[in-house]
């Protein structure tokens, strides 16, 4: 029987996944056995949604905006990941249980050039994104200290993950800046939204943005012209598929392959 996988969200027809996934299992010689698709699902139908994918042949789905807390709400099982995050986007169907995983988090830190170990680093935002990105570099010894617009928010989720919270930044202070926020998603200009100059990146330091559309975000533009080495969305994303693809097939996918259709 084929073997179902898909990705969850809303909206969903944006999402670079389905591409993705497909091409991988491809390279892997699975793509006969195993399939990817988007499913838009609103939040009152996610529950409901999920609970029929076992008898519908799907063995696994990842999960996006702004589903991921109700994934590993209803999961019956959970990695030390999704639930020290609060936030699922990997689950597995096997045996009648629903595991989830976050992958978001192995992501980044697969997609940076070098540990963040020690490193002075700045994550903006203090959604789900953010909070994947502020517990992977905890974990890996990172210096981590957040903004958010909402000021509130940076305090309790840097309170959380027992990072420091930056009220002013001076953006050249840090080693590694983390652009989580959804800024750059609808075409907004991240210099007049975040408190980031574009004269202050320099060589030596690595910026990554998370946010990812068609071609180089403004962000990361600015940050290359500079000197500072450039992680893009795609990159992160491709890390954070593969990651899942490996859960669900026991296998090591195709990073290149599923980079190169991310991109594509
Ligand atoms: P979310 O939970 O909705 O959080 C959105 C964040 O963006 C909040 O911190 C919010 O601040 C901030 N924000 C929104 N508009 C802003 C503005 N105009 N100025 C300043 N801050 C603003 O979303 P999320 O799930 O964390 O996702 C954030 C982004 O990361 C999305 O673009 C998503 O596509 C991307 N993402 C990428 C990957 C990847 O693999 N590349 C993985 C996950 C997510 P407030 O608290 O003040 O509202």
């Amino acid at each position: 029987m084929l073997k179902r996988l898909a990705v969850l969200g809303h909206p969903v027809s944006h999402s670079r996944s389905p591409a993705m996934h497909t091409a991988g299992l491809a390279e892997m010689g699975l793509g006969g056995e195993w399939s990817y698709e988007a499913i838009d699902v609103l939040p009152e139908e996610f529950a409901e949604r999920v609970g029929a994918m076992p008898r519908e042949g799907f063995v696994g789905a990842n999960v996006t905006v702004p589903h991921k807390g109700a994934a590993l709400a209803l999961a019956t099982k959970a990695s030390s990941e999704a639930r020290e995050i609060g936030a699922a986007n990997t689950l597995t169907f096997a045996g009648g249980e629903i595991h989830a995983d976050n992958t978001d988090g192995a992501g980044l830190l697969a997609a940076l050039p070098a540990s963040p170990r020690a490193k002075r680093s700045l994550v903006l935002g203090a959604g789900g994104a953010a909070r994947a990105a502020i517990w992977a570099l905890g974990k890996e010894g990172a210096e981590v200290t957040v903004w958010n617009r909402t000021a509130a928010r940076a305090v309790a989720v840097a309170g959380e993950f027992g990072a420091g919270v930056a009220e002013a930044t001076e953006p050249g202070d840090f080693d590694l800046l983390v652009n989580a926020t959804a800024v750059g998603l609808g075409g907004e200009d991240p210099f007049a939204e975040l408190p980031l100059d574009p004269e202050s990146f320099r060589a030596g330091q690595v910026v990554v943005d998370l946010v990812y559309g068609e071609g180089e975000s403004a962000l990361v533009s600015a940050a290359r012209a500079a000197g500072a080495e450039v992680v893009d969305g795609l990159e992160v994303l491709a890390r954070q598929g593969a990651a899942s693809l490996r859960i669900w097939t026991g296998r090591e996918p195709p990073l290149d392959v599923m980079l190169a259709a991310a991109r594509d």
